[in-house]
C-alpha cells in the first residue's frame, strides 16, 4: 500500500500532560452511571470541552432503558446450606428462580451444544457459567429452557464484575422488555469455585433471586463537528458512562481524555473532510448512545468513511493489544500502526458481528468501515479496581496516537486507500 509519507509525518502530536488532565476531569467526577447527577456532569464536561476545539457542538437525545438494581441472592440448600454475596445480571427478568445447578463452561454456543449432547437437561435447571458475556450466554441458556442463570464473575480479589445482559436492540424492539427474561446473578471467582467443586461431587439445588426496576428514559450524546472543504465525514468516539458505581479510569476515562485530546490536536488544521467527535451515552448498559446516532444517520452512510472506537484505550495493569477493524480497513490500519508508532499489535481481528459489545457494533453491522485499537486482558474491568492510578498517561499517550493515525490520514487524504 502506497501511503503518504508526508501526511502521515504532519500527524500531530498528543500530550500526555494534557490527557492525563482531561482524564483526571473526567475520573473526578466519580462513577458515571447513566440516569445520576455524575452523568449528567459528564455530559456538561464533554461538552464543554468540545466546544472550545470544535466549530458546532450538539447535544442528541435518545431513548434508553434505565436499570435502578434492588436484590440479588443466592442460596444452596444441598449438599449443604449457604448464602453466597453477589449482583444482578443487569436488566435480567425480576423474580425467583429454584432448582440444580448445572455447569456451562464458559457459556459459549458449543458449551451448550455440548450439554445437550451429554443429555443434561437445562430445563427448570439454573445454568452456571464462567463468562463475560452474559448477553450471550443467558440467552443460550434461556433458550435451553433454564429457570435462571449465576455468572461466575473472573475478576481477581474477591471482586464481582458488574455486567449488562443486552447489547444493542433491533429497530422497534420495546426498550421495557430490554435485557434476559429469566432472572441472573453473578458472584465472584472464588464462590464460583466453591460451587463448582460442589457440583463435581453431585448434585446442588439452588435458588436466586433478581430485582430491578426498569423505566425508559431519555439520555443524551455529545456531538462535536470540525467542518472540512466537503461532504465525507470520518467519526471517532469513546462512550462518557461507566458500569454502576464504578471510576471506570480504563473503561472508559481513558477513551474520554483520547477523544478530547484528538479533538485538540486537530483544531489547528483546515482538513478535506469533516471530523467528528462523539462522546456516547449508554454504553455499558446496552449501547444506547451509539445504536440510536448511527439509526438516526442511516441515510447519510455513504458519506461517513470509517468510524473509530476509543474504549478500554489504555491501563496499566497486564493488558494485550487487541486491533479490529473491517476487512477493507485492515490494510491501512495495520501498516500505520506497525511502521509509525511503538504499540505493538498483539493480536488482529477483523471484526465479528456476534461480539455485539462496544460501539462500533451498530456500525460494522450497517457496513460502515471501523476501526477499534484497545487493551485486553485487564482482569480488573468493570470492578472497583478500574481507577485513576491504574492508568499511566504516557502509556495513554501512545495508545492515543494508534487510533489519531488513521483519523488524521482519512482526514486528509486525497486519495482514499482503500
Ligand atoms: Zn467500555
Amino acid at each position: 500500500m502506497v501511503l503518504s509519507e508526508s501526511l502521515i509525518r504532519a500527524t500531530p502530536e498528543v500530550s500526555a500532560q494534557s490527557l492525563a488532565a482531561n482524564l483526571e476531569a473526567v475520573c473526578g467526577i466519580g462513577p458515571r452511571w447513566h440516569g445520576t447527577p455524575a452523568e449528567e456532569q459528564t455530559i456538561e464536561l464533554m461538552s464543554e470541552r468540545l466546544r472550545a476545539v470544535c466549530d458546532q457542538v450538539e447535544l442528541e437525545e435518545f431513548p434508553y432503558a434505565h436499570y435502578t438494581p434492588q436484590a440479588a441472592s443466592l442460596q444452596i440448600a444441598r449438599p449443604l446450606q449457604r448464602s453466597f454475596q453477589c449482583v444482578g445480571v443487569q436488566y435480567s427478568g425480576a423474580g425467583l428462580a429454584a432448582g440444580e445447578l448445572v455447569y456451562a463452561g464458559q457459556g459459549n454456543q458449543e458449551d451448550f451444544q455440548a450439554l445437550g449432547q451429554s443429555g443434561a437437561p437445562l430445563r427448570e435447571r439454573i445454568v452456571l457459567m464462567r463468562t463475560n458475556r452474559p448477553y450471550q450466554a443467558g440467552r443460550y441458556a434461556q433458550a435451553g429452557g433454564a429457570a435462571g442463570i449465576v455468572v461466575i464473575s473472573d475478576s481477581p480479589f474477591g471482586t464481582i464484575r458488574q455486567m449488562t445482559s443486552q447489547m444493542g436492540y433491533e429497530p422497534g424492539e420495546d426498550l421495557a422488555a430490554f435485557g434476559l427474561p429469566i432472572p441472573g446473578v453473578i458472584v465472584s471467582r472464588e464462590d464460583g469455585e466453591l460451587l463448582l467443586s460442589l457440583l463435581s461431587a453431585g448434585p446442588v439445588e439452588g435458588r436466586i433471586e433478581h430485582r430491578g426496576i426498569v423505566e425508559i428514559r431519555r439520555s443524551h450524546n455529545v456531538v462535536g463537528y470540525q467542518w472540512g472543504k466537503e461532504g465525507q465525514r470520518v467519526l471517532i468516539g469513546a462512550h462518557y458512562d461507566t458500569q454502576y458505581g464504578l471510576d471506570g479510569a480504563w473503561d472508559n476515562g481513558s477513551g474520554c481524555a483520547a477523544l478530547l485530546e484528538i479533538a485538540r490536536v486537530c483544531a489547528g488544521s483546515a482538513a478535506k473532510r469533516t471530523r467528528v467527535f462523539c462522546a456516547f451515552g449508554g454504553e455499558e448498559i446496552g449501547l444506547f448512545g451509539s445504536t440510536a446516532f448511527i439509526r438516526h444517520r442511516a441515510g447519510e452512510l455513504a458519506g461517513l468513511l470509517a468510524y473509530f472506537n476509543l474504549d478500554s484505550t489504555s491501563g496499566d495493569v497486564p493488558y494485550t493489544h487487541d486491533l479490529q477493524t473491517t476487512e477493507r480497513l485492515a490494510g491501512l490500519a495495520r501498516e500505520l500502526v506497525t511502521a509509525h508508532t511503538d504499540w505493538r499489535i498483539t493480536t488482529f481481528r477483523n471484526f465479528n458481528l456476534l461480539d455485539h459489545e462496544q460501539d462500533a457494533a451498530e456500525f460494522v453491522k450497517l457496513g460502515v468501515e471501523a476501526f477499534w485499537a484497545h487493551e485486553e486482558g485487564n482482569a480488573f474491568f468493570h470492578t472497583v479496581y478500574d481507577r485513576l492510578d491504574t492508568v499511566d498517561a504516557a502509556k495513554l499517550a501512545r495508545a492515543t496516537r494508534v487510533a489519531l493515525l488513521p483519523f488524521h490520514y482519512l482526514a486528509h487524504a486525497e486519495v482514499v486507500p482503500f
